[in-house]
């Protein structure tokens, strides 16, 4: 099968069309890691959005917060308001639909987690050692994480020493029998100095896997977040990804 990855869309609706204007045609189930909402401008649609297409998807820490499953405290200033924002937004269906997603599915060649296979909604794995820690915490060869908003392969050798491998946008990655982390990066809210949508590619016949990137109308989103008062430095960071 050909699968979508993608992960934090985070409410940004013209990202996540521009992504699926980008892959039409080349794939035929989403698997979605999770934070669908929080931040960006329009939750309910891009729930919606993606309640229509063939799916699997993981609930996130932000997706958690806006259902109030969560303690947002330890949350930065702009990310509690957006929080709040977002909750006054939702609607029945949304909350509905959002309650019965799970924080981690493990499948026997893949497994799927928001944050960590250690935390699913909590860790962030920013660096090897992080990574290093988590392969004890899954079984399957493969895992599948967003929520640092950063692509990125983390893969173990023989000795299990992890190292992430350069990312390479125009050639997919083979899957071998050395076991990886995989992060897609994210949809709506790309923080790797690249501002243009992240999502991946897998065909799970083949093992192949390909980090993609597209534009989208970035002003558009910018737009509705001004009309929508929210934050200027979620604004501001849609233009850099950062
Ligand atoms: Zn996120």
């Amino acid at each position: 099968m050909r699968v979508l990855i993608i992960s934090d869309i985070h409410a940004n609706l013209a990202a996540f069309k521009a992504v699926l204007a980008d892959a039409e045609g080349q794939w035929e189930q989403i698997w979605c890691l999770g934070d669908i909402i929080g931040y960006g401008p329009n939750p309910n649609e891009c729930v919606s959005l993606l309640r229509e297409q063939d799916h699997i998807s993981l609930s996130g820490n932000h997706d958690w917060a806006a259902l109030g499953k969560l303690d947002i405290s330890s949350f930065n200033r702009v990310a509690r308001l957006a929080v709040t924002w977002t909750k006054s937004q939702l609607t029945s269906e949304s909350i509905d639909y959002l309650n019965t997603l799970p924080a981690h599915i493990e499948q026997p060649l893949f497994t799927l987690a928001h944050a960590s296979p250690r935390q699913p909604v909590w860790e962030y794995i920013l660096d090897a050692e992080t990574a290093a820690v988590n392969f004890d915490y899954f079984k399957s060869p493969y895992c599948f994480i967003g929520h640092t908003h950063v692509p990125v392969v983390y893969e173990a050798d023989e000795d299990k020493y992890v190292s992430a491998r350069p990312l390479n946008y125009d050639a997919p990655l083979q899957l071998t029998s050395r076991r990886c982390i995989i992060n897609p990066g994210s949809v709506g809210q790309p923080r790797d100095a690249n501002p243009d949508a992240a999502y991946a590619l897998l065909d799970t016949e083949l093992l192949t896997w390909q980090h993609k990137r597209t534009p989208y109308p970035v002003t558009k989103t910018q737009a509705l977040m001004r009309e929508n008062k929210m934050p200027d430095r979620l604004i501001e960071r849609l233009s850099y990804g950062w």
